[in-house]
This record gives C-alpha cells, sequence and structure tokens, in this order.
C-alpha cells in the first residue's frame, strides 16, 4: 500500500512537495494517531512527525506515559501543501475536497491496523475521521464513534501548540492529559 501510494494522483496535491509521506508503526498498534498533513521536514524525510511538531508529540507522549513506538502514526493528507516564499515553504491548510480524496489512504490503513483507538490531532483529521467539519473543544476529553464503528478521541495537533502565545503551558499540560487519558482507555481495551 505504501509502494502504491507514492504514484497516488487523487488530488493536485500530488505535484507539491518530495514525495507521498505515508503512515509508519506497527500492524497491531493500540492507538492511531492522525495528524494533518507532512510539514516541511516529514516531506524532505519521507516520514510523518519528524519535525519539531512530532518532537512535542514524542515529548508528550514519554510524559503521559505512552509508547510511541506502539503506535501508528499518519496524516489525513499525505501530501505536504505549501506556498513558496522566497526559499521557505510556508505550510498551507488542505481544503476539503483534498481531505476527503486523501480519506480512501486513510480507510485502507484503518482496515490493515484496525486500531482500537483513534486519536484525530487537529481539526483537519477530525474532518477526516467523521466526514465532516467538527469543533475541537466541543469534542475533546471523551470517546466518540467514527463511522467504521472504531472509538476515537479528539485533540489539538501538536502545532498549535507550538504557536500558541496564551496560557502555552497551560495547553500543553492539558493535551498531555488527553494523551494520558487515551493511553489508559488503550490499556483498557487491550
Ligand atoms: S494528498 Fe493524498 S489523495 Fe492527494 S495525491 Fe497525495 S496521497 Fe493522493
Amino acid at each position: 500500500m505504501r509502494a502504491e501510494a507514492t504514484g497516488c494522483t487523487r488530488c493536485d496535491l500530488y505535484r507539491c512537495g518530495t514525495q507521498t509521506v505515508f503512515g509508519e508503526g506497527p500492524l497491531d498498534a493500540r492507538i492511531m494517531f492522525v495528524g494533518e498533513q507532512p510539514g516541511d521536514q516529514e516531506d524532505r524525510a519521507g516520514k510523518p512527525f519528524v519535525g519539531p511538531a512530532g518532537q512535542l508529540l514524542d515529548r508528550a507522549l514519554v510524559e503521559a506515559g505512552v509508547d510511541r513506538s506502539a503506535t501508528y502514526v499518519t496524516n489525513a493528507v499525505k501530501h505536504f501543501k505549501f506556498e513558496q516564499r522566497g526559499k521557505r515553504r510556508i505550510h498551507s491548510k488542505p481544503n476539503g475536497p483534498e481531505i476527503d480524496a486523501c480519506r480512501w489512504w486513510i480507510e485502507q490503513e484503518r482496515i490493515l491496523v484496525r486500531p482500537p483507538i483513534t486519536v484525530a490531532l487537529g481539526a483537519t483529521a477530525a474532518r477526516s475521521l467523521f466526514g465532516k467539519a467538527v469543533t475541537i473543544g466541543a469534542m475533546r476529553g471523551r470517546p466518540h464513534t467514527v463511522p467504521d464503528g472504531g472509538e476515537a478521541w479528539v485533540t489539538v495537533h501538536p502545532s498549535f501548540l507550538l504557536r500558541v502565545q496564551d496560557n502555552k503551558e497551560q495547553e500543553y499540560a492539558r493535551f498531555v492529559g488527553d494523551l494520558r487519558v487515551i493511553g489508559e482507555r488503550a490499556r483498557a481495551l487491550a
């Protein structure tokens, strides 16, 4: 599937970036994390969550007692969408049709991994999983059922924690708290 995705042309984003950045992790993962799209570093490395947001997620998972190596990490959209400004590639948010086009790959990953718990990191991931726009604040902190029948949780994307100016420490602590509850829930379902 990973090899097949390298040639994907389901939306125009195949023209963007260096390569398709597919998900990775063990196929028996208890938790699947879904982010928005690869960033600049992920696009170059061909691996999800290796840039600053991924490093923040790593740190938060350690603090929450969740073993990242036992989780599957992927993105709702698998190509890096950006605007070129001089030498810099500035992140550009994927639109609805792009999220919908790339949902096909998430569905294939979910069929293969069948995670007991899926975590939507941010609004784009939540839109992909639930098939409609949702409000993170209204859905955070409790389990939901996704259309394919799995259990899903919703929290912020770690890039939000890098950008936020107000209450930065409290927002990070709340994120770690979300991950701690999700880890406990995954253990309870094992
Ligand atoms: S973003 Fe997703 S659907 Fe669009 S070309 Fe890339 S892999 Fe295919």
